[in-house]
């Protein structure tokens, strides 16, 4: 039988890249186009005006993902805002991913399918008694979902509406990355990574008293994964979360 993945590779690696930084666009998506990777960009089309560079972005083949107008996260995070996700209904959150994707077809209509990331990785309202979650929701606009976890994807198994992820922390080398996109072979699976700062020059000294990206990651050591993926393209197949996503979603109905 065919394995999941594009021209039977062993196992499949998405690039994901939350918040839209200005970073991305400066050094980690020359690096992409350099070696002919396509990655997802997770946007919050908050200032339409500012999204132009994100257009030209998703002409050059990377998609540009809904990650909400709002970023709505935990209370406990306790930051300078009045919303979070405890006291938010999920007609609120239903009604930001809806603005957000009507924002995000008016600047790429070109591009009408996209997938959905969690702000913060989290995706329920309510707490205790009253929490529920929001997936639902999210796979009533959407194909697929970003979430977080520890396990890569299994092609049969995963819930493509809360797909697993591994966050990259600054302090991180192009080798760890490497070695992780190997275990995608191994396993058999899809591995999706999360970046969301860069700088220019080496990794970040790893400090445990850190935040939690510790660190924006190493525009030189994001280019050894880079070479690395595009070196294997043979056997890891690495691709958007939404080429990946409809990919296993037409193998599954074959099966
Ligand atoms: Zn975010």
């Amino acid at each position: 039988m065919d394995t999941p993945w594009l021209n039977n590779c062993n196992g499949a690696i998405s690039l994901s890249f939350d918040d839209g930084s200005q970073a991305q666009l400066d050094i980690a998506i020359p690096i992409l186009d350099e070696f002919g990777l396509h990655g997802t960009f997770y946007i919050n089309p908050r200032d339409t005006s500012n999204l132009e560079p994100w257009r030209r972005v998703g002409l050059n083949g990377h998609e540009i993902g809904n990650h909400t107008i709002q970023h709505i996260c935990t209370q406990n995070f306790n930051w300078d805002t009045k919303k979070n996700l405890e006291t938010s209904t999920l007609d609120e959150i239903e009604a930001d991913v809806v603005e957000a994707e009507r924002r995000l077809q008016k600047l790429l209509p070109e591009q009408p399918d996209r997938t959905f990331c969690y702000p913060c990785y989290q995706n329920y309202v309510g707490q205790g008694l009253n929490r529920q979650s929001y997936v639902p929701i999210i796979a009533k606009h959407f194909p697929a979902a970003r979430g977080t976890g520890e396990t890569a994807n299994h092609p049969l198994l995963t819930d493509l509406h809360y797909l697993t992820s591994w966050v990259v922390a600054g302090w991180m080398k192009g080798e760890d990355l490497c070695a992780a996109a190997e275990t995608a072979d191994n396993q058999q699976r899809w591995i999706i990574f999360v970046f969301h700062g860069f700088q220019n020059g080496p990794a970040s000294v790893w400090n445990p008293a850190g935040t939690y990206h510790a660190g924006a990651f190493s525009g030189n050591e994001f280019r050894k994964l880079c070479d690395f993926l595009a070196n294997n393209r043979h056997r890891l197949w690495t691709d958007t979360v939404l080429n990946v996503s409809q990919h296993v979603i037409n193998w599954r109905k074959s099966l």
